[in-house]
């Protein structure tokens, strides 16, 4: 906010200050109007600055950003997400400090931008990821080349063992493309805002604060954090249902196997869920006592609690890959478990959308979080385009001619275009959106819908293909 007013202060725009490349292929801004007439709508998206070296600016309302573009002091630098870029030099700009939250997801990562001292959500995203493509390709590929060589060469026995040894690192290329999503978009927003912390959610539980926990019977029930989470590892850990009768969706007590009476502890491994109806019938009674007409029923419950929830302790190998290659960018990480992330978010009454889930990672999360408004930038994974000559049949065979070489008319699959259709054809009007290119003619994703046969002299680049979608979701 402050550079505006400093903005307002340089009268005359001088030539030396714009030593910004020329920036020909900008057109004209389209940020969404606030509607509402003079009640002004609240649901923005933050728009991105830097200045004219390219360095990070805070980010500004969208009506700030329109302003400075409107008034020349400004251009579009890049539209998803969109930044602009000023035309005039300031010298020592404040720049707040902004923390990046992470929420990995297997489907959708939530990505938030959140500014701790203040508690605003300057910008959140959701990042959907193309694993389960990446995994039916490999599949694909994998099928059509085992049936060639079964076609082409003489029968030899498979062998199996003759597999170079792999890396430590190495982890299965949908799982890769994850991480390199995610490790591509904290780069991108590096670029253009100031991030000095980094939190992301690394496991399902937090271990350690459950077996530490001195907690009493009350506050299982209501409120803290370690109660919180030690209750929401119970239900993973027995099911959401009574473990004595089995019941499902019906409220659950925590229950002491031996009881507090008679000198059971707290500790996970003595705890379990009941009914009502159970927790008052076994009363203060030891476990042994009161299932001694079901011996099977007992052994089968003694020997559930003391084994550890398998993958609740969360050994999740895709996290940790991506602890330690954000580990490489050199920021404080801050790393929360799920159950934080689950408590901070209800305490804050907020809905379950990856974003907010990303916004509530972390001990960081600002008690008075300003969530209200913020619309996520949905981006999608595409990937770059696939190298395969020829597509196949089901059985395996070219069913295609392979591919040509290159279009020759310079848009490529995934550019955001602007066309222009005059009025006397098929698809008159102006269509902005994701292209997918061909020979003859272009199809455009737009907001509204899928354009189909736009010819490429009517079409304008605004962003080159970066392998990703991009939608707005109104909040
Ligand atoms: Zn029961």
């Amino acid at each position: 906010m402050l550079y505006g007013c400093r903005l307002n202060r340089i009268t005359r725009v001088s030539a030396s200050a714009c030593n910004v490349k020329p920036l020909s292929n900008i057109v004209e801004a389209t940020i969404t109007r606030a509607t509402g007439g003079s009640q002004r709508s609240k649901h923005v998206s933050n728009v991105f600055v830097v200045d004219t070296s390219k360095r990070p600016l805070d980010p500004v309302h969208p009506g700030k950003a329109r302003l400075l573009l409107n008034q020349g002091k400004a251009a579009v630098l890049k539209r998803y997400p969109f930044t602009i870029i000023l035309k005039v030099a300031i010298a020592d700009p404040v720049v707040a400090n902004l923390r990046i939250k992470i929420d990995p997801g297997s489907k959708t990562t939530g990505i938030a931008l959140v500014n701790d001292q203040s508690g605003e959500v300057i910008f959140a995203a959701e990042l959907n990821h193309r694993g389960q493509q990446i995994k039916a390709d490999l599949d694909d590929r994998r099928g059509v080349r085992r049936g060639r060589r079964n076609r082409h060469t003489r029968y030899r026995a498979p062998r199996f063992a003759n597999r170079r040894h792999k890396k430590k690192c190495w982890l299965p290329p949908s799982l890769q493309s994850r991480i390199s999503n995610i490790l591509t978009w904290v780069a991108r927003f590096m670029r253009v805002c100031s991030i000095t912390n980094i939190s992301m959610e690394l496991v399902k539980f937090d271990m350690q604060l459950m077996e530490n926990a001195e907690i009493s019977g009350v506050e299982y029930q209501q409120g803290t954090l370690a109660g919180y989470e030690v209750r929401e590892y119970l239900l993973e850990k027995w099911g959401r249902k009574c473990t004595y009768c089995g019941k499902e969706n019906t409220p659950l007590q925590i229950e002491h196997m031996v009881p507090r009476a008679k000198d059971g502890t707290n500790r996970i491994s003595n705890l379990c869920l009941a009914c009502e109806k159970c927790n008052i019938a076994k009363g203060t009674k030891d476990i042994k006592d009161f299932l001694v007409a079901k011996p099977d029923l007992l052994k089968k419950i003694l020997a559930q609690a003391k084994a550890p929830l398998k993958d609740a302790a969360a050994v999740n190998s895709t996290r940790w890959e991506l602890f330690h290659r954000l580990e490489v960018l050199e920021l404080p990480i801050e790393c929360g478990s799920g159950g934080l992330t689950k408590y901070n978010r209800t305490m804050q009454e907020l809905p379950k959308t990856h974003w907010v889930d990303a916004v509530c990672v972390g001990k960081s999360t600002p008690e008075a979080l300003q969530v209200t408004g913020v619309r996520p930038l949905t981006i999608r994974a595409y990937g770059h385009g696939c190298r395969q000559m020829c597509l196949m049949s089901r059985y395996g065979f070219p069913r295609t001619d392979p591919k040509a070489k290159h279009f020759k008319h310079g848009f490529k699959t995934g550019d955001i275009v602007k066309a222009i259709v005059p009025s006397q054809l098929k698809n008159a009007g102006t269509h902005v959106g994701r292209i997918s290119a061909r020979a003859g003619s272009f199809d455009i994703a737009t907001k509204t819908g899928k354009v189909t046969q736009i010819g490429k002299k009517y079409c304008q680049k605004l962003q080159r293909a970066d392998g990703y979608g991009y939608s707005q979701r109104s909040a």
